[in-house]
């Protein structure tokens, strides 16, 4: 099998795993108990919000642990309009292309009578500083722009933007999630108040994540009850997921420069040939991350190509691995402006480390003959 869908996902590191399983046997304490199986979890901890801390060049009273990803949005974006709303603002600037979980957090505010704006990506998949700027009122308080976008890989300038809402004293999120295995990450040059991260897209176990919460900025609790989190977000510790996620961040950063030289060499050489399939033509331009290719195969299907390649051992998606479920086109590639079929004949390819240059030529030989084949069937002609 090649698994080339690390966007939806990426298999536990073993070092995780290896980190982990003391404390799923022995170390079971509960971090809040003062007795000594306690105190050693509470250590477990503590020691992965030091290296969670590290990995963002944050501070340990910055991070804060939650159950993955779309926690981290929910908590942000929500807990954001509470303060907000609280200083008599309520307009909240998000983009048309984020993930379901800022933009259903974000429709859901329309309940409180917050008014939202969404960017649209230009044609290249890049949001731009000045389109934020042009959008803000005084009645913004908060702006939530991905930091790199899941199915087409661009990154967006949220060092500009960052600057920007600060200067303005607007409270800036960014769902770091893809970004968070495929770019060096700084929170001093990024500028966020609050950043999301996932556990299980770079190597740890699902149900993991963090939010980062800028220093002295006043964030309401998410969970209520047993005060764990320094009050934030209650509910006994996930001690072993904590633990994967902490040594998997640490990880991360060792292999980062040498992932990235790798891969933007495999994802040169697939976008490469994927152009030679007549009709063909890839979606996202401009700086990507070196993990991701999204590619339209006019009038074929693109689901279709999925299924064919899976018949021949390869993982690959349709649009984003929650979208696939619904056969709407990609809102992701309609906010970039492709037209529906367009988005509907568009497949990701999302690398991981242990790909090669054999990989990516079973990979553009696979398609090229899936796309060959759908068109015989269907009798078109490119
Ligand atoms: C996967 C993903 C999420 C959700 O993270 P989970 O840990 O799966 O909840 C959020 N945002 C982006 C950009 C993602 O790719």
């Amino acid at each position: 099998m090649i698994y080339a869908d690390y966007n939806a996902t990426a298999p536990l590191r073993p070092e995780v795993l290896e980190a982990m399983q003391p404390y799923l046997l022995q170390e079971f304490g509960n971090p809040s108990s003062s007795h000594q199986a306690g105190r050693r979890a509470r250590t477990a901890v503590e020691t992965a919000r030091e290296q969670a801390a590290d990995f963002l060049h944050a501070s340990v009273q910055e991070i804060f642990f939650t159950s993955g990803g779309t926690e981290a949005d929910n908590w942000a974006v929500q807990s954001a309009a509470e303060e907000m709303l609280a200083k008599g603002k309520n307009h909240v600037i998000t983009t048309a292309f984020e993930h379901p979980a800022v933009l259903e957090t974000c429709r859901s505010l329309s309940r409180f009578g917050i008014e939202v704006t969404y960017i649209h990506p230009d044609r290249d998949g890049r949001i731009s500083a000045d389109a934020v700027k042009a959008s803000v009122t005084d009645r913004t308080g908060l702006v939530s722009v991905m930091y790199v976008n899941n199915e087409v890989g661009t990154i967006q300038p949220v060092e500009q933007i960052g600057a920007f809402c600060r200067e303005k004293g607007i409270l800036f999120h960014t769902d770091a999630v893809q970004a968070a295995g495929n770019l060096p990450m700084n929170m001093d040059r990024i500028k966020a108040d609050l950043l999301s991260l996932s556990g299980h897209k770079l190597g740890a176990m699902k149900g993991t994540g963090l939010l980062y919460v800028r220093q002295g900025l006043r964030l309401p609790p998410f969970l209520h009850g047993g005060g764990q989190e320094r009050n934030r977000r209650a509910g006994t510790e996930n001690v072993p997921g904590i633990v994967g996620l902490g040594r998997a961040l640490e990880l991360t950063k060792q292999t980062l420069s040498e992932k990235e030289k790798r891969l933007f060499l495999l994802r040169e050489e697939l976008e490469k040939k994927i152009l030679l399939i007549p009709g063909a033509q890839i979606n996202g331009a401009g700086t990507k991350i070196c993990s991701t290719i999204n590619a339209s195969f006019a009038g074929v299907e693109g689901e279709g190509i999925v299924l064919s390649l899976d018949r021949k051992g390869i993982c690959i998606s349709s649009g984003s691995a929650c979208s696939s479920c619904g056969g709407e086109p990609s809102h992701v590639l309609t906010a970039m402006g492709l037209t529906k079929e367009l988005a509907k004949s568009s497949v990701r390819i999302s690398l991981g480390e242990e790909h090669t240059m054999e990989d990516i030529a079973v990979i553009a030989r696979e398609l090229a003959q899936a796309v060959e084949q759908f068109r015989q069937l269907f009798g078109m002609t490119i």
